[in-house]
């Protein structure tokens, strides 16, 4: 019998898997997948901690990850930049290369079995744990353990299986596109950039392989027919004032992908011996540019949560309370920072006040007086982000 079975093995699966096979727990994490291989995603994140304390992040400059540090912010001509506060760096490698380094940590561990291409079929609920059903080629194999994790996704079979039901839900956000572009002029040094013009945002980023990737969300246009061609992707980029230029000569390699309308959620995330964590407890639009950092932050906070329980120190319903509290209230927090953040680009700028802003943009003066202003403007405008501020800026 193992201790814990996950389901899904990427971003909050492996990690989770690396995190328990330090307590000496027995675990099975399949998923139904081969590897190294992409999943419908861009791949910007900050998270520096797991790859510090597993040594990988030599890793990253043998995939030749820049490291991004500065942050572009460009609301139709005018232009804001700085150093990143939020994390020491942030990083872009392709899911092929992240997913992959996540999964060869997992040989290091003789406590953790992983098996690709292996699909979950069923689980039922027995006086010990769980008997789980999985599919690997033709053949069923069956399974017992003490706890059941769904790291499975958005669509969790896990949830749907345990009867997971829904904590919070919103309306429908925005579709969006993304491609990985060749011979675009970057920027020095590397820069997360963050575009808006005329109601359409781009998110644009160095990555692996002397690449871009370009994330689009047409806020316009919730069929994406406008932009789901290529021709017509690379003519909006192109459209965008600020980044005009740099994609001259760019071309697409692979295909355009993305994602409709569709809600944000938080699943209650844990029920008798069974516990959801990243994508399957919670969806967070890519807007926020977090989903990767999320599904690390919910893999420390459930293995923290289930020490306690897998040494036969505290109740499941004890440990499991503070994992749902814990994560419920950052995911609400994120979810929350996304709503913000589409209501205010939402409302088009009026041409007025973009002409203050270009402005504004070309007096260092002005710059400069709103520094000494920004804590007092920030609580004018936007509390919420204020007090979100507040928790990393030292
Ligand atoms: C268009 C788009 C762009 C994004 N861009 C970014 C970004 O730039 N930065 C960022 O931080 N986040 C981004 N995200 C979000 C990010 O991709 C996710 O939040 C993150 O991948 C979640 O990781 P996860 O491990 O929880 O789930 P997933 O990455 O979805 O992994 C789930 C795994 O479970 C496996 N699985 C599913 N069902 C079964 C089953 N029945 N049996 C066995 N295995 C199963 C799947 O094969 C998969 O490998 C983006 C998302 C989208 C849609």
């Amino acid at each position: 019998m193992f201790d814990v079975i996950i389901i899904g093995s990427r971003c909050a699966g492996s990690s989770l898997a690396v995190r328990l096979a330090k307590l000496d727990c027995r675990i099975l994490i399949i998923d139904k997948a081969d590897f190294p291989s992409d999943t419908n995603s861009t791949h910007i994140f900050g998270e520096t901690d797991f790859f510090l304390e597993n040594n990988l992040v030599s890793s990253f400059n043998q995939i030749n990850s820049p490291q991004i540090k500065r942050m572009r912010i460009n609301i139709n001509r005018s232009s804001f930049e700085s150093n990143i506060t939020m994390t020491e760096r942030l990083s872009a490698m392709d899911r092929y290369s992240l997913d992959n380094l996540l999964i060869n940590k997992l040989d290091d561990y003789h406590n953790v079995i992983f098996r690709k291409k292996s699909k979950l079929v069923s689980v039922q609920e027995n006086d010990d744990g769980y008997t789980v059903r999985y599919q690997y080629e033709d053949k069923i194999h069956i399974v017992s353990c003490k706890v059941l994790i769904g790291a499975d996704g958005k669509n969790s079979t896990v949830a749907r299986k345990v009867k997971a039901s829904m904590a919070k839900e919103t309306d429908k956000t925005y579709p969006c596109l993304y491609g990985y572009f060749e011979n675009v002029f970057p920027l020095m040094p590397h820069c997360l950039e963050w575009h808006y013009n005329s109601g359409d945002i781009i998110i644009c980023a160095p990555t692996n392989d002397k690449l871009h990737v370009v994330l689009l969300i047409p806020m316009d246009n919730r069929e994406l027919t406008k932009y789901n061609k290529v021709e017509a992707f690379i003519n909006r980029i192109t459209s965008f004032p600020c980044i005009e230029d740099r994609f001259k000569n760019a071309n697409l390699v692979g295909k355009l992908k993305g994602i409709g309308d569709q809600n944000m959620f938080i699943r209650k995330p844990f029920g008798k011996r069974w516990a959801l964590v990243g994508d399957a407890c919670s969806w967070v639009h890519p807007i926020s540019g977090s989903g990767i950092d999320d599904a690390f932050e919910g893999s420390r906070l459930l293995a923290k949560y289930l020490e306690g329980y897998l040494k036969g120190e505290e109740s499941w319903e004890s440990s499991m309370n503070k994992y749902s509290i814990a994560i419920e209230g950052y995911m609400e927090n994120q979810i929350s920072r996304v709503l913000s953040t589409f209501d205010n680009f939402n409302v088009d700028l009026p041409n007025y006040n973009e002409e203050i802003l270009q402005l504004f943009c070309t007096f260092p003066s002005l710059i400069y007086s709103f520094a000494f202003k920004a804590e007092q403007i920030l609580k004018e405008f936007d509390g919420n982000h204020l007090n979100f501020l507040k928790t990393i800026v030292k």
